[in-house]
């Protein structure tokens, strides 16, 4: 996911830094592992896919980090909402998986664990030893299909997009750039192109005057 949206929004908006915190935030769910380790009963919320995997976890972390947003090149609302969205993208796509029992993905509303009812995405095994064997395979098919494959759509077709709406993209590039008390002078700045000064009919004119 923080892959996905850096390509479609361009390192001007989520800069290096900013991704590199956002690729470890999509992961760091995970770390609630170590709970079969420690043999936690599976309906607590610091079992697997438990309060790591929430929403408000997510929400929680997303808002510590933005106290490091001058570290991360970025204002308090990118980094927040940027970082927010890779680790609860975490939680939903574990929602997708076959095997599991479910994520707590609205604790601490609700202790309980969801999952989705179209589940096409292979769980990865835990023991490196089924990781290596056709069973990994499967999971890394699976998961190239029902991850990879749809979120490079969705890039090419944020990409699309920010090629035919490019003034649209301009405007909304240089709101979030701009501090907040000068969005609303940014925003006027950027110009629409009229078709008078749009080069390639320009280009057009200029060839009909041709003898
Ligand atoms: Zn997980």
């Amino acid at each position: 996911m923080p892959l996905a949206a850096t390509a479609i929004a361009g390192r001007q908006l989520i800069p290096r830094p900013l991704l590199a915190v956002g690729i470890a935030f999509s992961l760091l769910p995970d770390l609630d592992g170590i709970a079969f380790l420690f043999q936690i009963p599976w309906d607590s919320p610091l079992s697997h896919r438990g309060l790591t995997h929430s929403f408000a976890f997510a929400l929680i972390c997303a808002a510590l980090a933005t106290l490091f947003a001058q570290r991360l090149k970025a204002d308090r609302l990118r980094v927040f909402a940027f970082l927010a969205i890779c680790m609860a993208s975490h939680g939903i796509l574990d929602a997708f998986t076959h095997r599991g029992g479910g994520v707590a993905l609205l604790w601490p509303l609700d202790h309980s664990k969801f999952a989705f009812g179209f589940r096409p995405i292979l769980t990865v095994p835990i023991q490196p030893k089924r990781l290596f064997s056709a069973e990994g395979v499967a999971v890394l098919q699976s998961e190239l299909l029902w991850v990879w494959l749809p979120l490079t759509a969705l890039v090419v077709l944020g990409r699309c997009l920010r090629a035919v709406l490019p003034w649209h993209w301009s405007a909304l590039e240089a709101v979030l750039l701009a501090p907040p008390s000068q969005q609303r002078q940014a925003l006027i700045a950027i110009k629409k192109p009229s078709k008078l000064n749009n080069p390639r009919k320009r280009s057009r004119g200029n060839k009909s005057m041709l003898p």
